[in-house]
């Protein structure tokens, strides 16, 4: 394949650190990876030519915490809480009964719908979680469906207990025989630990035990109240924390110090009207903080990372470079992918065109379709 020089490039958003923005920049690609960027009247030659004509140029998002296979619809739900009843864990169980009721081939085709929602939008990897089968056969299938779409898949059979089941006795299938179905299919194993969902105990043996398969750990940690999620996501070496919404000092201290990402989804505080986590306090203390949508039928169904992008501007604090940092790099690190969410040489090409001449228009122009292009 021959190497392509993408020239014009007002601004370049790298995402790498070592040189996170290259003003009047360009880029080579070649093999789908990244060959070379720096500033445009240092561009090597290339087979290939195309102009960018002045616009912002940046990774494709990386949107690390989604769930997208799933059935059925929400909208009741949404309506009432908007109409002023709280949200609790337990809407799950809705998900759960149409997922159960619905066709392989309807929740591939789901999925694959909303993950081409994503990529119009400039998301490039997604991670994507089972978690509304809750039994062996449905939790098993729906990863064989994600991992049939992407390489990040995640393991949640500890998502809820479903109804009519003994606790204890749900966390033992979970940690035991839907462990050893779903292993072949995931990355990743993760637990909502929250009230209403899973203490700290049952999570941390579900982890373990999921560890001792050879998944990876990360876990919902601290979306509703202060529990004891991100302390055991830190202690059991997890990639990430995700929501962060509720955390003490020690909470904050404890990302900081850690390699855990703290995830935030602003979507879910935005869809179910609660406070915001605040990225502000963790970013001081040094934390690396990451953004992604949360994708769910229940408590955020938006798959768009530029509006979590505006949110995490608007309602958290972040400034422009730190949301589209979480959002691209932050997101990466969450997945523990060196090859996504930066654009220097040896990175994979995945890079989206704003029809903007710079990143902080996401933020700045909330809601405005900015992406003119994705390419991956
Ligand atoms: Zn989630």
């Amino acid at each position: 394949m021959s190497a392509k020089l993408i020239d014009g490039i007002g601004l370049l958003y790298t995402g790498d650190p070592a040189r996170e923005e290259i003003a009047d920049a360009a880029m080579v690609v070649e093999d789908g990876r990244v060959v070379w960027t720096g500033p445009a009247a240092e561009a090597p030659e290339a087979d290939e030519r195309e102009d960018a004509a002045g616009r912002c140029v940046i990774p494709g998002f990386v949107d690390s915490h989604a769930h997208l296979v799933f059935a059925g619809d929400r909208t009741a739900e949404f309506d009432a809480r908007m109409s002023g009843q709280p949200y609790t864990a337990g809407g799950i169980r809705t998900t759960v009964a149409a997922t159960r009721a619905a066709s392989d081939a309807e929740l591939a085709t789901h999925a694959a719908a909303l993950l081409g929602e994503m990529r119009r939008q400039g998301t490039t990897t997604v991670e994507i979680k089972s978690g509304y089968g809750l039994s062996v056969e449905d939790e098993r299938r729906s990863l064989e469906i994600a991992s049939g779409l992407v390489d990040e898949t995640t393991y949640l059979g500890a998502h809820v207990v479903p109804a009519g089941v003994d606790a204890d006795d749900y966390v033992r299938l979970v940690a035991g025989e839907m462990l050893a179905a779903c292993a072949p299919y995931a990355k990743w194993v993760d637990v909502f630990c929250e009230r209403g969902a899973f203490d700290g105990d049952q999570t941390r043996e579900i982890l373990t035990a999921g560890i001792k398969a050879g998944l990876l750990p990360r876990v919902h940690a601290n979306q509703l109240t202060e529990g004891p999620g991100v302390r055991i996501a830190v202690e059991l070496g997890a990639a990430s924390a995700d929501h962060c919404t509720h955390l003490s000092d020690a909470d904050v201290d404890a990302l900081a110090s850690s390699g855990t990402v703290a995830t935030l989804l602003p979507g879910a505080e935005f869809s179910t009207r609660s406070p915001y986590p605040d990225a502000r306090r963790l970013i001081d203390a040094g934390a690396t903080v990451a953004i992604a949508t949360d994708c769910n039928p229940g408590s955020s169904f938006t798959s768009s990372m530029p509006f979590c992008i505006a949110l995490a501007v608007r309602e958290m604090r972040m400034t422009p470079l730190e949301a589209i940092r979480a959002a691209t790099y932050g997101g990466a690190r969450a997945l523990r992918r060196e090859d996504v969410g930066v654009l220097r040489p040896g990175s994979r090409a995945d890079y989206v065109t704003l029809d903007a001449p710079s990143y902080v228009h996401l933020a700045y122009r909330p809601g405005v379709p900015l992406v003119a292009a994705v390419s991956s």
